[in-house]
């Protein structure tokens, strides 16, 4: 067994949170290729190193004597870590290179970088793993894009190191230049070890003990999901559940490997795995978790098509595309089609996007209903079943709510009802505990009939 372990920014936050990690580290021999992030916050009113670096650009800017003086306080949080852990470490030799180019000439992604690369620096002297530096395996094409082939050329050349520490956030360009990705990236760092070491578990260690099945701000205490097939978190996130971003377990999710998050304060806790669609045990939930969002709206464009039903829907759609507007949901039915956006996405657009549509469409009844909600039930086991449907619109029912659109593929992992937003908190209660009642009756839908 070989692990690839991703360590957050608050798991390394303090010479505390490194031992807490070191000791999770050495607890498992497995645990071969770590990743940690830059130290995050030490107390609510702290400030991340990455967001202590991306203020140091901007000071850079303008004042570069201002910039070396607040770079001063962020070596200090590392020497602190070091102190505290008393290791007889230094990091003098990188700081002065870094202040040489803050003095000089030097890039946003290059300085931000440094945050994971002297965490890497202390943890690899910590654990006494070598160090790896991402920008040697973690690549980048000239135009910024995430090169996966040259990624695993490079990686090829290290296969046989037994374990490594290696800083999560960046990698290079061709040219050698230093690329980040996006704001916590170094998930897709981890995952992107995971599969290039051929790891068979990419454990991803953070502050909370796994995803939760409804929003904790709603529902108190709600259930740890024990495990999400990768097709259910999609469904999951894109609804507005914090979980991860998908680009950050795709690599680990091409090559079919689990994920399991898991609380660097609380080590004991099981936390949760993220499995491949066809690796769910059958122990897995009924319905997997519930999310949902407030802020649509809806336009419904009604019309006598006639001879023009083929070109309808896509004359629709290409003004929303056009306008560069995300559509959400396309229910319709013949001759009136409803389009769901996000507010915010068509704010400061909505009048001109009807206005062509009137020119160009005809339509004879435009319909606009706004303060719109939209709730996912997931669950990878609700395909096949009879009367999960209809037990979750009667749950509502139930509680008076009004259903006004329901959307459901054909794959059936995720039943998505439009409702009013003074609705919202009620119906994610009522269906959080439909879900209870669904496992503590199980078996209760039957499988379809052949
Ligand atoms: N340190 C980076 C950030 O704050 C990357 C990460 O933590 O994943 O966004």
């Amino acid at each position: 067994m070989r692990k690839a372990v991703k360590f957050g920014g608050s798991s390394l936050a303090d010479a505390v949170q490194f031992q807490k990690c070191a000791e999770i580290i050495k607890a498992d021999p497995s645990r071969l290729f770590v990743v940690p992030s830059a130290p995050g916050k030490r107390h609510a009113h702290d400030t991340k190193v990455t967001d202590m670096l991306f203020h140091c650009f901007a000071l850079q800017k303008k004042h570069p004597d201002e910039a070396l003086e607040y770079f001063e306080r962020i070596k200090e949080r590392y020497d602190e870590i070091i102190r505290e852990l008393h290791l007889s470490y230094s990091l003098e030799e990188e700081y002065q290179l870094i202040s040489e180019k803050i003095g000089a000439d030097i890039t946003e992604e290059y300085l931000v970088s440094r945050g994971e690369y002297l965490s890497a620096k202390i943890l690899s002297a910590l654990l006494g793993y070598p160090f790896l530096d991402a920008s040697q395996c973690v690549k980048f094409d000239a135009t910024g894009n995430y090169d996966e082939q040259s990624t695993q050329l490079a990686f090829y050349e290290i296969k046989d190191w037994p374990c490594f520490v290696m800083p999560g956030f960046y990698g290079s360009y061709p040219n050698g230049e230093i690329r980040t990705f996006s704001r916590g990236g170094s998930d897709i760092s981890g995952a992107i070890v995971a599969k290039a070491m051929e790891v068979d578990v990419y454990e991803n260690w953070t502050d909370v003990s796994g995803f939760l099945a409804a929003d904790p701000r709603i529902i108190p205490h709600p259930e740890t999901i024990e495990e999400v097939t990768y097709s259910e978190l999609r469904e999951l996130s894109y609804m507005g559940a914090s979980v991860f971003h998908e680009e950050a377990i795709y690599p680990a999710r091409s090559a079919g490997i689990p994920i399991n998050i898991r609380n660097t304060n609380r080590p004991g806790d099981a936390g949760s795995w993220i499995c491949p669609d066809d690796g769910a045990s059958p122990s897995h939930a009924y319905i997997t978790g519930i999310a949902g969002k407030k802020g649509f709206l809806s336009l419904s464009f009604e019309k006598d098509v006639g001879g023009d039903k083929l070109s309808f829907g896509r004359k629709v759609l290409q003004v929303f595309e056009e306008a560069k507007v995300m559509v959400d949901h396309v229910p319709s039915s013949i001759g009136t089609m409803t389009v769901v956006v996000d507010a915010g996405e068509i704010s400061g657009k909505e009048e001109s996007i009807v206005r062509r549509i009137r020119r160009e469409i005809d339509p004879d009844h435009i319909t606009i209903e706004r303060n719109l909600a939209f709730i996912a039930v997931v669950g990878f086991k609700m395909k096949g079943g009879i009367g999960v449907t209809s037990g979750i619109l009667a749950a509502l029912a139930q509680e008076g709510i009004s259903v006004k659109m329901v959307i459901q593929g054909i794959r059936e992992i995720s039943l998505i009802i439009g409702i009013e937003e003074k609705d919202f908190e009620k119906a994610i209660r009522r269906l959080y505990s439909f879900r209870q009642e669904v496992d503590a009756t199980e078996n209760q839908f039957c499988a379809p009939k052949r």
